[in-house]
């Protein structure tokens, strides 16, 4: 059963049915997905919800799709790690990660937008799904395309991580490197998705794809024992993700799920691509796009398509928005690495780096819960690494040049009796 009632535009209002739309005919604002909220209050308890398989569907009554999900019923219900070495690290009481570097199948968020996506594409009819992707969406949709049979084209930027490209190739994919920005990629998919009509998963069929990103506010909430974070960060490229979770936890409140809404968000970027931040410091409204120049591709959108959505939720919500520099990147990948064994992406430093920042402010309490958002896996982007790292010690297989290497490292440790 679908509690799927259609489109409505953010802007204007108005209504349209549950077709590949995506910008209202009127004034041109973003459709967003709309639902029968009424009837899912009647079904939807922790009860019901706690019987299901650990896995995003859980949720599936606040979904976009009419049957079951074609592909990628297995997604989501990834950790949340209560952090206790980053606490002490950060000088902090309650802080989680929740861990979508080890999401399935192709380990970052990307994996709940895309099920959905391709899902509801299916639905409507679409034979070939494609994208515009900083590298995370391309990874997924080649992989989710190859796996309920259809036919995928992913455009990326020429200069993306080796790592991605090549875990987007591996699975057939049919992948056209762009010479240019995200930005002039997307542009140009614009244009194609007019001419082919194919379901480009992150813009005529958008509204559906950015549905799936909820589910990572969901299980927050349900993780913690049905309760908020005071304290939210995430990281923003197109800016879908931080809105949709701020939509996420105001559905669970609304339906009288999760009590007592009082969570700031939070949004993370680079400087080297910070147009979102720069519009909250501004306290402006207007989203002045910028040229990428971050190793932190997979957040490089430097005119995002939900920037001036995001600016709002942060600032409605009471949070704020902070970018660090590479090199403040490569450090929090590293202390999150060291702290809690967790491999993050480059979009991982950004969000811990402006988690540090905004407590060293003072803008996030120490004394209040935390929950940062970790959403793709550093070993997609080991070479924003190369040459940051320890060097290995080499020696010769023979026990005298251990002893001499353990010597040399000044360190001393009992030998067995
Ligand atoms: C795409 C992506 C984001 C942000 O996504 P938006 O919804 O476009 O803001 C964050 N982290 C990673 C690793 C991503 O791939
Ligand atoms: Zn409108």
């Amino acid at each position: 059963m679908s509690y799927l009632k259609g489109l409505k535009c953010r802007e204007c209002g108005k209504e349209y049915p549950k077709e590949p739309l995506h910008v209202c005919e009127l004034c041109f604002g973003p459709l967003e997905v709309i639902y029968e909220y009424d009837r899912i209050r009647e079904v939807l308890t922790h009860g019901t919800i706690d019987k299901r398989p650990p896995t995003m569907w859980r949720y599936k009554e606040l979904l976009p799709l009419e049957n079951a999900p074609s592909v990628g019923s297995e997604v989501g219900f990834t950790p949340l790690v209560r952090a206790r070495n980053l606490e002490k690290a950060l000088g902090v009481s309650e802080l989680y990660i929740k861990n979508d570097a080890v999401n399935f199948p192709t380990l970052s968020f990307k994996d709940r937008v895309v099920s959905v996506a391709i899902s509801r594409a299916r639905e409507m009819g679409f034979d070939i799904v494609a994208c515009a992707s900083t590298g995370n969406l391309a990874n997924s949709v080649a992989a989710n395309a190859a796996a309920c049979g259809m036919e995928s084209y992913v455009f990326i930027p020429y200069d993306l991580e080796k790592t991605k490209i090549l875990g987007t190739l591996v699975y057939g994919a049919n992948v056209v490197s762009i010479k240019g920005t995200y930005d002039e990629v997307n542009r140009l998919c614009s244009e194609i998705a007019g001419k082919y009509g194919w379901a480009f998963v992150n813009i005529n069929i958008r509204p559906y794809y950015a549905e799936g990103s909820k589910t990572f506010g969901y299980e927050i909430a349900e993780q913690l024992g049905w309760r908020f974070p005071k304290h939210i960060v995430v990281p923003m490229a197109g800016g879908s993700l931080i809105t949709k979770i701020s939509k996420a936890f105001k559905e669970l409140n609304n339906l009288g799920l999760v009590k007592n809404l009082d969570t700031r968000v939070y949004g993370a970027q680079a400087s080297g691509c910070s147009p979102i931040v720069n519009a909250v410091k501004e306290n402006t409204e207007l989203i002045r796009p910028v040229r990428p120049n971050t190793i932190a591709k997979s957040l490089a959108i430097g005119n995002p398509a939900d920037g001036y959505y995001s600016a709002k939720v942060i600032k409605e919500s009471g949070g704020w928005a902070e970018s660090v520099t590479d090199e403040e990147i490569i450090a929090a990948m590293k202390l999150l690495a060291e702290t809690e064994g967790i491999f993050a992406e480059t979009a991982g430093g950004v969000t811990l780096g402006v988690t540090k920042k905004l407590i060293d402010q003072k803008r996030i309490p120490r004394n209040e819960s935390i929950v940062i958002s970790i959403t793709g896996n550093g070993l997609k982007t080991q070479e924003a690494l190369y040459g940051k790292l320890n060097e290995t010690r080499v020696i010769n297989a023979k026990l005298s040049e251990f002893d001499d290497l353990i010597k040399s490292a000044g360190k001393e440790y009992a030998l067995k009796a």
